[in-house]
């Protein structure tokens, strides 16, 4: 995948320089000077040589074949020159020329038109706008960056240039190496899409990192992101949030997806582990990059301080990681070798005038327990702390084993030859043990992704047709807002359960219909203006007489011709009491990116207070279901408490997994709300009680 970009074997710099202040010179220079094995070929009309290759007027006029252009040209000149690239059959193209979308419509035609001559050609396009890419394994660096790195096992994809060229000189500081390095420009052509499928396919990276500022296709996205991050870790920032549609958002679940939703719970069901700074993505990346994944949650903390032990034990405990119980014979060994005055129990203190043979032995002892999967090592400089002696006995035990260490050395000036022989050695090192514990937190997540097999969505048997025509009848009607008994309709057809529920236009006929259902029954308004309908007195439950219910009609009709009187009314539907169980919402909305969100929360009329919600992308299989009520805060009380039996857990997902097969198989439901969905006791079900369904406006 994107061999001719990563491995050509012949490249071409269009549009390089003599002089040595121009960006055509830069490239070429880079390209010679870091060892790239390949032909490559100066493109300048008005040279001879350049660096001491021989120049050509054209890349039509190279003798031989070309597999990468590198395209340095002014933006006026980009066009006719990818147009002799695909005349001489060049594969790829890198267009590190700015001045296209970036800068204006003018620039986004020219951007259009280049990618409409390279995809006629059958030729790849990078960029434009792109600083280049690099590639450790070929030597080759096509990019005007100020420097190469060295070789590593970290793939790095950036949507910002500029942050390209800062991580690569921090890198080369802290000596940590790339296998790839990829800036992704104005993905005109080739997207965070294609780089995916690339990494994820390459064996010399073994972890990839990326900064993106949007996502082409959310839904391609996630099916490689899964099959990438089964393999690897796939660290990402993401800054900026989802292109929030203009229109207004009229149901609950609209109003609870925040812009940033979509991506947050798409990283999180693809597997994709989300940094939110820089920061955060370097420390993760070099974790991934030199240990071992750990292959469970036990966690051994050798230090040669108190303070910071507890720091790093508080922060394990938050996490949800665990500190690992040793087995008499850890302790045992810790004893017999450490003084007196040292803590054999996890966290091991090996005391402040611990050197380096006593951390060591402490060391060597934890990963000996079979109940420890992953070790932190914490180092604050004292008197008789032999930091650089201690830093090589971590690396040495880091080498003999299969589990992964991570290193805290506390401090400045002192610690840092000490951080030098670990980074070398490839033992992460964080300043603060919270970090180095955020570092064991991912892991320990990539651990688990990799180890769960993927569900996979179920299928219902479901009356399609039946809401094919009642969405006729909507939109025939001129309408995007579903009716009470529409909505009811809908869910039926999906096989969700609903109360028996008939429209009175009168007063006389609800007593009529509230008669036939069997009282008591309750009472709603039906309007397709009024959205909350307790808000505005429209809402009466548990009426006990005929009496009730005639005046009830009146009351009601009262109320929203009082609070609304605009709006339309179509009568008030007589329904049969649901018995008590507990709230929940079920809720869809959609998103550009990403297409259908699912929401479940507690429900009624505190919802938007409360907002103990969690969203996924549809469709949902039973484990992202059942991960979905077991979030939020209040689970708990599905579960019971205070002597409540549990409620009936199966029945929502029952209805979450069916709500997600209905808007799978109607992309034209735009949000649909059921608040309250009325749980029962286990084994009983569910009823959905208020629904409200808004289809995709037509224009
Ligand atoms: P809205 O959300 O527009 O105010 P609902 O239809 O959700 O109107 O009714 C408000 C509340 O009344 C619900 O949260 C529920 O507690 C109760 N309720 C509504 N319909 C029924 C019913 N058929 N049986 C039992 N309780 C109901
Ligand atoms: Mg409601």
């Amino acid at each position: 995948m994107l061999e001719a970009f990563f491995a050509p074997k012949a490249v071409a710099v269009i549009g390089a320089s003599r002089d040595e202040t121009k960006l055509g010179h830069s490239v070429l220079k880079n390209i010679v000077q870091y060892g790239y094995k390949g032909k490559v070929y100066p493109i300048n009309p008005k040279a001879e040589d350049i660096l001491g290759l021989k120049c050509y007027k054209s890349v039509r006029d190279v003798p031989n074949a070309v597999d990468l252009a590198v395209v340095v040209v002014p933006r006026p000149v980009v066009a006719p020159v990818i147009s002799d690239c695909v005349a001489h059959k060049v594969k790829a193209a890198i267009v590190i020329a700015a001045g296209f979308r970036e800068a204006g419509p003018r620039g986004a035609k020219a951007e259009s038109e280049i990618v409409r001559i390279a995809k006629q050609g059958g030729m790849r396009l990078l960029g434009p706008n792109t600083l280049g890419l690099i590639d450790t394994q070929s030597f080759l660096n096509a990019s005007f960056a100020a420097s190469m790195p060295s070789p590593g096992r970290i793939a790095l994809m950036s949507q910002s240039g500029a942050l390209c060229t800062s991580i690569l000189d921090w890198a080369n500081r802290e000596k940590v190496g790339f296998s790839k390095f990829v800036s992704l420009g104005n993905k005109a052509d080739i997207t965070e899409l294609d780089l995916l499928e690339a990494l994820g396919e390459d064996a010399a990276s073994s972890v990839i990192v990326g900064y993106l500022e949007g996502i082409a296709d959310g839904q391609r996205f996630m099916q490689l992101a899964v099959e990438v991050t089964k393999r690897k870790p796939l660290i990402l920032v993401k800054s900026g949030s989802t292109a929030a549609g203009s229109r207004a958002v009229s149901s609950h679940t609209g109003t609870l997806a925040g812009s940033d939703t979509a991506y947050e719970t798409a990283f999180k069901q693809s597997g994709v582990i989300r940094a939110t700074s820089m920061e955060g993505l370097f420390d993760l990346s070099l974790a991934f990059a030199y240990q071992p994944l750990p292959k469970g949650k036990r966690v051994a903390i050798v230090t040669n301080a108190g303070g910071p032990g507890i720091m790093a034990t508080d922060a394990l405990e938050r996490s949800g990681l665990e500190l690992a119980t040793f087995q008499p014979e850890t302790v045992r060994t810790l004893r017999k070798h450490l003084p007196s005055a040292a803590a054999v129990y996890n966290p091991v203190d090996v005391i402040g005038d611990a050197r380096a043979d006593r951390y060591r032995v402490a060391l060597r002892t934890v990963l000996q327990d079979p109940g420890v999967e992953s070790v932190v090592v914490i180092l604050t400089p004292q008197v008789m702390t032999e930091i650089e002696e201690t830093a090589r006995a971590i690396v040495e035990e880091a080498t003999e084993t299969d589990k992964a260490i991570i290193a805290s050395f506390m401090g400045g000036d002192l610690i840092e030859p000490g951080v030098r022989i670990l980074t070398e050695g490839h033992v992460p090192n964080y300043l603060f043990p919270e970090r180095a514990v955020a570092a064991l937190v991912a892991m320990n997540r990539q651990w688990e992704w990799q180890s769960k097999p993927l569900g996979q969505p179920e299928h219902f048997e479901a009356r399609k047709e039946r809401v094919k025509e009642v969405l006729q009848r909507v939109r025939g009607g001129q309408r995007d807002a579903l009716g009470d008994v529409e909505a009811r309709e809908v869910l039926e057809a999906y096989g969700l359960h609903t109360p028996r529920s008939r429209l009175a236009k009168s007063s006389e006929e609800a007593v009529h219909l509230a008669e036939e259902i069997g009282l008591p029954v309750v009472m709603k308004i039906v309007s397709p203006n009024i959205l909350h309908k307790s808000d505005i007195g429209g809402v009466r439950v548990g009426l006990r007489t005929l009496d009730e219910v005639a005046t009830a009609y009146v009351t009601i009709v009262g109320n929203a011709r009082r609070y609304m009187p605009q709006a339309e009314i179509w009568g008030v539907a007589v329904q049969e009491l649901v018995k008590p169980g507990r709230e929940v919402i079920v809720g869809v909305t959609f998103d550009p990116q990403f297409g259908h969100l699912l929401m479940f929360g507690m429900g009624g009329i505190y919802v938007e207070v409360l907002k103990d919600v969690t969203f996924r992308v549809a469709p949902l299989t039973r484990d992202v279901a059942l991960d979905m009520i077991r979030e939020i805060r209040a689970y708990l009380l599905l579960r019971g408490v205070r002597g409540e039996p549990p409620a009936d857990v199966e029945a929502i997902v029952d209805a979450l997994l069916r709500i997600s097969q209905l808007v799978g198989d109607f992309p034209d439901i735009l949000e649909l709300d059921v608040n309250p969905l009325i749980v029962h006791e286990a084994g009983r079900g569910a009823t959905a009680v208020d629904c409200r369904i808004i289809l995709r406006p037509v224009r």
